[in-house]
């Protein structure tokens, strides 16, 4: 059953809404903004009645932090109301509210509104599944990454090319997100996955965010030397974006970089490069961070720093 949220402080009204819909969704019920937020936390749910006045936050308050968090971005809102005045409802909408209803409202229109909107809520949801682009980003996903890096291995494996793993992970990033908050963290990640994509613009690069603030790279044709010295390049590009850190981590934003360059043979498995650009990687953490740490093709470290 799919869940939908009503935060009303009507108990009279939330009921009636329940009512109108419970045989058909899982229906939970919050009196305050507060508590609202605090559910939607947790995620999962389908769509959100929300009521606009309330005592203490109001309905538009919270829509407006619904639409800052990315698990409740997307998650369609109906403001459903007794303002009936135009300036609310463009208010509403402008906010980022998919509907608006106005109270007293009719049982079966609220019904097929509701129904309306949950069905383009999973077709959104299917599409951006199907689809290779982070959202956050606009950089490609991990689902692109699983295909492309696969295609590119066997490609740099019959071509007997030079072939790069790296990895690039922001440095102490849940320190930033404790000080300044989740959203500012994804506008740091989106910054970040901006500013290295400008460096591998070549058709034989590929850069993916591989998971939260970490990302991917790929690329063919050019030796360790030269893809060590462009890393210190891409990540010297993220340290001077000066984005201030949180005051207990570093004065800027930084990444750290693992990755190893290798002509591909038949004996090794691409999981296992994938496994030495990680432990690179961990290595340039437990260096002190802000540093690149390159395996040359004998898998030798090329250090910064
Ligand atoms: P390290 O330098 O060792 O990488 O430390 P760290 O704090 O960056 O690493 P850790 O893996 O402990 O924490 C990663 C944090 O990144 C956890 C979470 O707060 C944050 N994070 C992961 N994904 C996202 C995201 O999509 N958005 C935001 N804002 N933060 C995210
Ligand atoms: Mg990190
Ligand atoms: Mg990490």
């Amino acid at each position: 059953m799919e869940k939908i949220l009503i935060v009303d402080d009507s108990r009279l009204q939330a009921m009636q809404l329940k009512t109108i819909l419970d045989d058909v969704y899982d229906v939970t019920i919050a009196q305050t903004a507060k508590e609202g937020l605090q559910l939607t936390k947790i995620g999962g749910f389908s769509l959100i009645l929300l009521d606009v006045v309330m005592p203490g936050m109001d309905g538009f308050t919270l829509l407006k932090k619904l639409q800052e968090e990315i698990i409740t971005q997307s998650v369609p809102v109906i403001l459903i109301t007794s303002l009936s005045d135009v300036a609310h409802e463009q208010q509403g909408l402008v906010l980022g509210a998919v509907d608006y209803i106005t109270k007293p409202f009719e049982p079966l229109i609220v019904k097929a509104r509701v129904n309306t909107h949950i069905k383009l809520y999973n077709y959104r949801r299917q599409v951006e599944e199907q689809s290779m682009i982070d959202q956050l980003t606009g950089v490609a996903n991990r689902r692109s990454y699983e295909r492309h890096s696969a295609v590119k291995w066997n490609e740099a494996f019959r071509l007997q090319v030079p072939f790069s793993i790296g990895m690039l992970d922001i440095d102490n990033f849940k320190k930033y997100n404790d000080t300044f908050g989740h959203p500012a963290g994804d506008k740091v990640i989106a910054s970040v996955a901006k500013t290295v994509s400008s460096y591998f613009r070549w058709s034989t690069d590929f850069f993916a965010r591989y998971g939260g603030e970490e990302f991917v790279v790929l690329s063919m044709g050019e030796p360790a030397q030269k893809m060590f010295k462009h890393l210190k390049k891409v990540r010297q590009g993220i340290e001077d974006l000066h984005i201030p850190h949180a005051p207990s981590a570093a004065q800027w934003v930084t990444v750290s970089i693992g990755g190893v360059t290798v002509v591909p043979k038949e004996d090794q498995p691409y999981e296992l490069m994938l496994k030495i650009a990680d432990t690179m990687l961990y290595d340039a953490k437990r260096h002190g961070r802000n540093r690149v740490i390159w395996g040359d093709e004998n898998l030798r470290p090329l250090q910064e720093k």
